[in-house]
């Protein structure tokens, strides 16, 4: 605490991200990101290079369609969802496992959340 830890640190960083409709961590790769482009487009970012807001949800459809119908992908990514775009993007989610296999072991979940419903 309050010391530096320096930048030499052995491990390597897998960066993190959150699912918007679970919120639950897992590294990059495991999560598909939703971007906003700055021309407003809602964009599915495969490779995770586009320009512009992103969000970040479970390769899984039940985490897809929580976010597109509860609100919590336009709120992240700043926007409202039009018709076309929800569909799209749940158009991308059938395409998708229904659910996520169980997290392994180790995975946890402290910063999870419940959402009002
Ligand atoms: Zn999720």
């Amino acid at each position: 605490m309050g010391k530096r830890e320096g930048k030499r640190g052995k491990r390597r960083r897998i960066p993190e991200r959150t699912c918007v409709a679970c919120r639950r961590k897992a590294p990059k790769g495991m999560l598909v990101r939703i971007v906003r482009t700055p021309e407003g487009e809602i964009v599915v970012d495969e490779r995770g290079k586009r320009n512009g807001r992103g969000a970040y949800l479970c390769r899984n459809r039940s985490c897809w369609e929580r976010a597109i119908e509860r609100g919590s992908l336009a709120r992240a990514l700043r926007t409202a969802l039009t018709a076309e775009q929800a569909e799209a993007l749940l158009a991308y989610a059938a395409s998708l496992p229904a659910s996520a296999d169980e997290p392994a072991a180790g995975l946890q979940e402290s910063g999870r959340r419940t959402q009002d419903e």
